[in-house]
């Protein structure tokens, strides 16, 4: 078997050099933790951006996807397949919506959205043609389309990418006043993420998202959350915006909905917003495959029985005091299973206390140069979390100034 060295090479020579993940290559995972290609083990704190809520190689989902693979696999949406119709029944019933869009990616749930929200905008608000505007946040993470990237205010995502689409207005995250200033009768939706969580784990105060969801109902404006990584149980409940009881007009869904094992993502709405959407309007050849839908209807049977919510509640309050008490931190934002912990750069960089944590066999990822951004599994043994993180105040200590 090729060394870890050999694997990373060969990558460094033939793969686009579009990331810089940490030099671990993994091989096989179980749960939380991950077997490295010379058999080292590390616990994984980063859940591919809360794409492994349920952890690696859940056992359910797995039999799912494999009963699937021997029977079924594609058909594309030119004709039905007998995995479609239960998937968008139960996943609408989750979201308490009429109708679901099965997508691939996030960034496809996005551009789906995006569509919807300005076809709506001209055939029920009334938007004079070609004005729709759609509202975004400072700091958003959407996903890497060229239309995402061109609302972006994040220069590594933007530069040398443009010219951007038109359509799009931004303001200040978690600013009420600033929101409402940026609407007007050519505005269609507001989208945005209920925690940004490519930002760093950014959590808008109390009353935030109550309060943008009373303005866009008096502005006639779409609410639509990208709950793409906050959803799913991430925060301890199904979706972040029930924290404060907000109910959007429409959900996307992605990551953890393809049960860490495909792509599978979804926007969700009622007939009024979705029904905008007529035969050859938008599609995807791969949207709502047969073994997507097998999986994700797996992945609904765990939302259901409310373990997974339970548990990102219950290990989130577990943590906060370890959190609080971590040395040479700046700032530390949670919510549930998921946080943002800003290290004083006296202590290094967020990158150099990700490669001190992966020699200690813990993997984490950096974000915005001071922040180490935490998901763990959300199936994730307490007393493993627990290590995770002396390991995690080792390394803060270790790198005290002086
Ligand atoms: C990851 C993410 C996306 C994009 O999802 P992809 O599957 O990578 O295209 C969109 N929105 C949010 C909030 C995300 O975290």
């Amino acid at each position: 078997m090729a060394s870890s060295a050999d694997h990373i090479a060969t990558v460094d020579r033939f793969a686009a050099h579009n990331y810089a993940p940490l030099p671990i290559v993994a091989h096989s995972a179980v749960g939380a933790w991950i077997t490295d290609v010379e058999g080292r083990r590390y616990l994984d704190l980063l859940s591919a951006y809360s794409a492994l809520n349920f952890g690696h190689s859940h056992p359910h989902l797995l039999a799912a996807a494999h009963a699937q693979l021997d029977r079924l696999t594609l058909v594309s949406r030119a004709f039905h397949h007998d995995r479609m119709g239960r998937f968008c029944a139960r996943l609408a019933q989750l979201c308490g919506k009429e109708l679901v869009l099965p997508m691939n990616t996030g960034a496809e749930a996005v551009e789906t959205a995006i569509k919807v929200a300005r076809r709506w905008g001209y055939t029920v608000k009334g938007v004079a043609p070609g004005r729709a505007v759609i509202t975004v946040m400072a700091g958003n993470f959407h996903g890497r389309t060229t239309t995402i990237v061109g609302f972006s205010d994040d220069p590594q995502a933007r530069a040398g990418f443009g010219p951007f689409t038109p359509g799009f207005r931004r303001v200040a995250y978690a600013d009420v006043a600033a929101l409402a200033a940026g609407l007007d009768e050519d505005s269609v939706a507001v989208l945005l993420e209920p925690v940004q969580g490519e930002a760093g784990v950014v959590i808008p105060p109390p009353g935030y998202l109550a309060a943008v969801r009373r303005l866009c109902d008096e502005r006639g404006v779409l609410l639509i959350a990208d709950e793409i990584q906050s959803g799913l149980g991430r925060t301890g409940r199904t979706f972040a915006c029930e924290h404060e009881g907000v109910v959007p007009d429409v959900y996307l869904l992605g990551k953890a909905l393809g049960g860490a094992i495909l792509p599978l993502s979804a926007v969700v709405a009622d007939r009024a917003v979705l029904g905008v959407l007529e035969p050859g309007s938008h599609g995807s050849t791969f949207g709502g495959n047969a073994l997507a839908c097998a999986v994700g209807d797996a992945v609904l049977d765990l939302l259901e029985s409310g373990e997974p919510q339970a548990a990102a509640a219950a290990l989130g309050a577990r943590w906060r005091p370890q959190l609080a008490s971590l040395p040479g931190v700046t700032a530390v934002r949670s919510i549930g299973l998921w946080a943002g912990i800003d290290v004083d750069p006296a202590y290094g960089t967020a990158r150099e206390v990700c490669l001190d944590l992966m020699a200690r066999g813990v993997l984490a990822k950096d974000t915005h140069g001071a922040t180490v951004r935490l998901a763990p599994p959300l199936v994730i043994e307490p007393a493993d979390l627990d290590g995770a993180l002396g390991r995690l105040a080792e390394v803060l200590a270790a790198r005290a100034p002086g």
